[in-house]
């Protein structure tokens, strides 16, 4: 995006003619300290070249490559001429972007403005602006761009329905950075709905931060109980941004290209969504242009293309994939394709194949400019990933990480290092040692490779037999017939007879082969690509001395950078107790199977994990999602302790779900289950609820296209009413809005939308959908106990506000056991608690989002969300300041956020107080049990050495201690 300033900004120019004008926009960096005066000159022999009038009264004026050295600080100064300036093409100007750059940031700033061009009346507004602000606007209003690229896909997962292929796409965006958690939660909520042609779509626009779309396929297609599955989009929906990519999606069905996406590889996949037929001839390119497509060989491009006489179109194949009209100068500048990146091409129809030659051939030769073929950057062929500076781990200290599948594990690390290789490149350069005996070099390095060659199929041949069957061990076969390949050892040869080391010819023959492989862009050649290099290591490794890491005998925690879907699949679930990574959220694939295969899995621990110690203890919470280097000898007990207890209590806790919730002395806590769906709710009485504590009723809106009416939120509300058999239902009213907006429901874009329109201050902006809610609920509950509770609430003022709708729907129905509440979750209704506990009838806290704004941590930030730990002493004051409010009034107080189910947090909660807790589903039988081991003063003692401390941290470790 364009960022300009207001200073950069100069209103009301008038101009003699086109040479006037850009001698003042010269000026005009001068005055600003960007460019020298000598820099004009750099304008007006650039503009001797070829305009830079741009399209839309907007010329951008830059200067030569040459006159960058009088560049002093790259800038834009824009000058608006209210009157217009005809410029030397005939072309009237209103505006000019004035561009000092000393590289090629001018082809941002282009594409920055390529969007404006496209936009009626832009000329027109530009001439009548009369505030910088508003000119402002009017260039920097970017588009959102919706995302699909490599990184979205999700291909040839092992899942066995629909929904988890849904899933995996939507744990793939959220890896992308694309979504949070609530929308990972949001699709994990509703059911594919068919497109034809075996192919699935969920979507939701819950927690989307980039409009993107994912496709996940299965390894092999199948037939579920609602038709075949050969694939399931998952679209993160936002605004409008999001229904071009519907467009393309439409296209491709239509065209019936749909059913094929199921063998697709990505590159094809990519293709499809982009709008490229399968049926269309393509060419690819690399821009060899110093500065990339910027407007100049842009425009030579666009002539070459209509010089064809047939529509051809053009992608990006670095990026987000839209095959564009590579006939639109605009358009192609659009795609800010900078050199070395590709520029795919497609065509159909008779004559397809040479119009594509001659554009290709036309950028091969670098259209109208001098350029230098691209050079390949040859693969580092050493890999270190020893980290750098990083400061080791503290021993016996907690480390956080996410908290990615539950299980403790206690176990020696090992840490999956890839070692350097040093070696010289020639033969000659080898030491004397390397060089061996033999009468010449050449044979003398062919004899090392031999003997390394064999020393790796023995190394192999052990690994097998230790492997004892399985998947460990056909890979690991696969890996021996990769050292009999007779074309490796001869391309080996090759470079040996050049003069090459052993070294460096047998890693330029495995490397030349696993490039092959991986240009195939098939996902199980390109794995193969990456055995081969496996392979390729384990035989330099001998040449080199080096030993590669080799898991050990006996269990362990795997550490590692990140691991792929493979990759945990190909674990050994019978050594390996626990996966520890340096990347990677709660939702990523790695943590998806992980939890699958029921091994404790802490992800996203950043870099300092890799410098634990090859053999040292670790023990590896996936339920807290942290991890202790060698821990004491009582911290080790007390985990092999809870180790071997848990499994025990999880069995007795099932058997045990249907008791009450009370501590050890009989306290009462009711435990509730918290519920998206209200399909579930016999679900839940199923695992031992009590009751709905926290039904999220957003999520019956996000299932319908548009705001459904009252018939269906009866229906919706009545079925989870009706499966509760009597027991109570806590209802929050719709709580969207800011980063979760609902796609019918349009919202103004927000910088802050955490902090912006949501929940109860969106919901009272259209009260009419607030009051269809609630009597929908109130008609549902006939005599059944129904609390109900208004979400994001800040202050009194805003309760009062939606009570008076409240009222006035009871009034009519008189719905005869309701109670009205709030949820705690904005800091200052903690604050005021006192002045709420008056007039409201219950207290649900949700610590979600109270941890969240209390510490200023955004609940979904990929880095910081580890700290957002609901246990800070800050946020349990403000349970403790809202529970205190609503006892000395006589009012109950629920913990509906995540907080409820955390082992560490149940007695704190319950000695400040918490009269319930709701939790997800499959948590209430081990809440329960947690609660009856409790009394509530030992209770009460855990709160109060929870309150003195300074940190979560601190609290943490306090309480684990006890
Ligand atoms: C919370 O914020 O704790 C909560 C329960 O609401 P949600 O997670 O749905 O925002
Ligand atoms: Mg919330």
């Amino acid at each position: 995006m364009l960022t300009l300033h207001q200073d950069d900004v100069l209103l009301d120019r008038h101009a003699e003619d086109w040479g006037d004008a850009l001698d003042q926009a010269a000026a005009s960096l001068v005055e600003a300290g960007r460019a020298t005066p000598e820099y004009r000159q750099g304008l007006h022999e650039r503009e001797a070249q070829s305009s830079t009038y741009l399209g839309n009264a907007i010329a951008i004026p830059h200067g030569t490559p040459e006159s960058r050295d009088q560049v002093l600080a790259t800038g834009v100064r824009v000058l608006q001429f209210p009157a217009g300036v005809e410029w030397h093409d005939g072309n009237r100007v209103h505006v000019l972007v004035t561009i000092a750059a000393q590289s090629d940031e001018h082809l941002d700033i282009l594409r920055a403005l390529t969007h404006v061009l496209d936009r009626e009346g832009v000329a027109q507004r530009l001439a009548q602006a009369d505030s910088r602000t508003a000119i402002i606007a009017e260039l920097s209003r970017a588009p959102v761009v919706a995302r699909v690229d490599i990184d979205t896909l999700c291909l040839d997962f092992p899942a066995k329905d629909r929904f988890e292929l849904a899933l995996a796409g939507a744990a793939r965006l959220r890896q992308a950075g694309c979504v949070n958690g609530d929308f990972v939660s949001a699709i994990l909520e509703q059911e594919p709905v068919a497109l034809g042609q075996g192919l699935w779509l969920a979507s939701s626009a819950y927690g989307v931060t980039t409009p993107s779309l994912s496709l996940a396929t299965p390894e092999s297609a199948f037939v579920g109980p609602k038709g075949p599955v050969n694939g399931v989009f998952c679209l993160a929906a936002q605004g409008e941004a999001h229904l071009g990519l519907l467009d393309r999606l439409a296209t491709l069905l239509d065209a019936g290209d749909g059913e094929a996406l199921a063998d697709a590889d990505a590159a094809t996949v990519l293709a499809r969504l982009a709008g490229e037929r399968a049926g269309a001839e393509t060419a690819r390119v690399r821009v060899l242009n110093a500065h990339g497509l910027h407007a100049r060989p842009a425009k030579q491009l666009v002539q070459v293309v209509r010089h064809q006489g047939m529509p051809i179109k053009v992608r990006l194949l670095e990026g987000s994939a839209e095959a564009v009209s590579a006939a639109s100068l605009t358009k192609v500048i659009g795609l800010g394709a900078r050199r070395g990146q590709t520029l795919v091409f497609s065509a159909e129809g008779e004559g397809a194949a040479e119009a594509l030659a001659a554009v290709t051939g036309a950028v091969n030769e670098g259209l109208g400019e001098k350029v230098a073929a691209f050079e390949e950057r040859r693969d580092v062929d050493v890999v270190d990933e020893t980290p750098v500076a990083l400061e080791p781990l503290a021993a016996d200290t907690p480390h956080p990480g996410v908290a990615a599948a539950p299980g403790l594990a206690i176990a020696p690390v090992f840490v999956m290092r890839l070692p350097r290789f040093d070696y010289a490149e020639r033969a000659q350069d080898l030491d004397d040692e390397r060089i061996g005996d033999a009468s010449d070099v050449v044979t003398a390095q062919k004899e090392r490779l031999a003997r390394a060659l064999a020393e790796a199929a023995e190394q192999l041949e052990a690994l097998i037999r230790r492997a004892q069957g399985g998947e460990v061990a056909q890979i690991l076969s696969m890996h021996e017939e990769m050292l009999e390949d007779p074309e490796l050892r001869e391309s080996a040869h090759e470079g040996i007879d050049e003069g090459l080391s052993a070294e460096a010819g047998w890693w330029r023959s495995i490397d030349t082969a696993a490039r092959a492989q991986e240009m195939l862009a098939d996902r199980l050649l390109a794995e193969r690509a990456a055995d081969l290099r496996d392979v390729g290591r384990r035989v330099l490794g001998l040449l080199c001395g080096v030993a590669m890491p080799t898991p050990p005998d006996a269990p362990y925690i795997l550490v590692t950078d990140d691991v792929g879907p493979s990759d945990v699949a190909r674990l050994d679930t019978a050594k390996v107790r626990g996966l520890l990574t340096v990347r990677g959220g709660a939702t990523s694939h790695s943590a998806i199977l992980a939890r699958a295969l029921g091994i404790a899995a802490v992800v996203g621990a950043g870099g300092r994990v890799m410098t634990l110690e090859n053999g040292s203890e670790l023990i590896l919470d996936g339920e807290r999602g942290r991890v202790i280097p060698s821990p004491s000898k009582e911290r080790r007990d007390r985990a092999l302790l809870r180790l071997k207890e848990n499994e025990a209590r999880q069995r007795d806790a099932y058997a045990a779900r249907f008791e009450e919730g009370r501590t050890q002395d009989g306290h009462r806590i009711e435990v509730a289950a918290n519920l998206g769906n209200t399909a579930h709710g016999a679900d839940a009485v199923e695992h031992g609820a009590e009751g709905v504590g926290l039904l999220r009723t957003e999520f019956v809106f996000m299932a319908h296209a548009d705001v459904p009416d009252l018939e269906t939120q009866i229906g919706e509300y009545r079925q989870a009413i009706d499966a509760l058999d009597g027991r109570p239902l806590v209802a929050r009213t719709l709580d969207v809005g800011g980063d979760k907006p609902l796609p019918y429901w349009p919202l103004p874009q927000e910088d802050n939308p955490f902090l912006g329109l949501r929940g109860i201050r969106l919901a009272l902006t259209r009260p009419e959908i607030l009051e269809t809610q609630l009597r929908a609920l109130l008609t549902a509950a006939g005599d059944k106990p129904l609390r109900i509770m208004f979400p994001m609430v800040k202050d009194i003022a805003e309760f009062r506000a939606a009570r008076l709708i409240f009222e006035r729907v009871q009034e009519q129905i008189r719905a005869p056991d309701v109670q009205l509440g709030v949820m705690i979750e904005v800091p200052s209704c903690a604050l005021l608690a006192p002045s709420l506990a008056e007039e409201v009838d219950f207290f649900s806290i949700g610590t979600n989002d109270l941890t969240q704004y209390t510490l200023a941590i955004d609940r979904g930030h990929s880095e910081l969300s580890a700290q957002s730990d609901g246990l800070h002493p800050a946020v349990l004051r403000l349970i403790q300041m809202t529970v205190d409010a609503a006892h000395a009034r006589g009012k109950w107080v629920g913990v509906c956020g995540e907080l409820g189910s955390d082992p560490l947090a149940v007695p704190v909660l319950v000695g400040l107080g918490v009269d319930e807790l709701s939790v997800s589903v499959r948590q209430v039988p081990m809440v329960k049990a947690r609660l009856r081991e409790l009394t509530l003063a030992e209770a009460r003692r855990h709160a109060e050495l929870a309150l003195s401390q300074a940190t979560s941290d601190a609290v943490r470790e306090a309480l684990e201690a006890l």
